[in-house]
């Protein structure tokens, strides 16, 4: 991969996990959050596990640091993953018939050797915020992509940013003819607000740094 130098076994293990996240963009994803892993107790929190393929790279960077990875996700995928939308994949429906992602994304965890780096949390995002109390170092938001669930992202999570603490967002395209308008939007609100500012890019992937309380 271009760029940062994610470890072969992690990368090998990335190239076979379904997901949504192009060589580019992962090989930026690791490299931020290796440069945010920086308080006593090192912590990323990731919204969008799936099944795991940016959440390996996330935990390399974690482990490089000694520190830890909370990954969230419901596991009942997001509205294009149900039955008949566009990135429904029958393959990841249960036994019981429910979509989940929850067993592929352990399994992805366990061979990627990141165990006891990676912390899976099932639950929403709004659900896991409401009691959350932990500052975080690095915060990686790639929820759902309806407006109501990318604002919950960013109102539960942001907040955890610590100062100097990196906030990442995929999927943001300024441009509505490449994709969706819900993660730009929350990106703004985060540039607006001031609290942030822009730290780097690559493609649809911002990483914007805590400046002030
Ligand atoms: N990061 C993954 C892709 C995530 S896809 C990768 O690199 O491949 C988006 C995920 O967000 C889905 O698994 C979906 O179940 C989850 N999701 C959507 N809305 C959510 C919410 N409100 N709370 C928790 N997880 C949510
Ligand atoms: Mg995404």
């Amino acid at each position: 991969m271009p760029g940062f130098l994610i470890p072969d076994r992690i990368e090998a293990v990335f190239r076979t996990v379904k997901g949504f996240l192009p060589d580019h963009e992962a090989a930026a994803l690791y490299g931020s959050a290796l440069e945010f892993f920086s308080s006593a107790v090192g912590l990323a929190v990731e919204i969008g596990s799936y099944c795991g393929k940016s959440t390996v790279l996330l935990g390399a960077a974690a482990q490089a640091c000694a520190a830890s990875v909370v990954t969230i996700d419901h596991h009942r995928g997001s509205d294009e993953h149900q039955v008949g939308w566009q990135y429904h994949d029958p393959t990841l429906v249960g036994a019981d018939g429910l979509f989940d992602t929850l067993p592929t994304l352990r399994n992805t965890i366990a061979r990627a050797g990141l165990e006891n780096v990676v912390q899976p949390l099932i639950g929403s995002s709004a659900a896991v915020s409401r009691w959350w109390q932990t500052p975080v170092d690095f915060v990686f938001i790639d929820g759902g992509h309806t407006d109501p669930a990318a604002r919950a992202d960013l109102t539960g999570w942001a907040p955890w940013v610590r100062i100097g603490g990196g906030l990442a967002i995929h999927d943001v395209f300024p441009d509505p003819a490449d994709g969706g308008q819900a993660p730009y939007r929350i990106w703004r609100t985060a540039v607006e607000s001031g609290d942030f500012v822009e730290h780097a890019y690559c493609d649809s992937l911002r990483v914007l740094r805590r400046v002030r309380a």
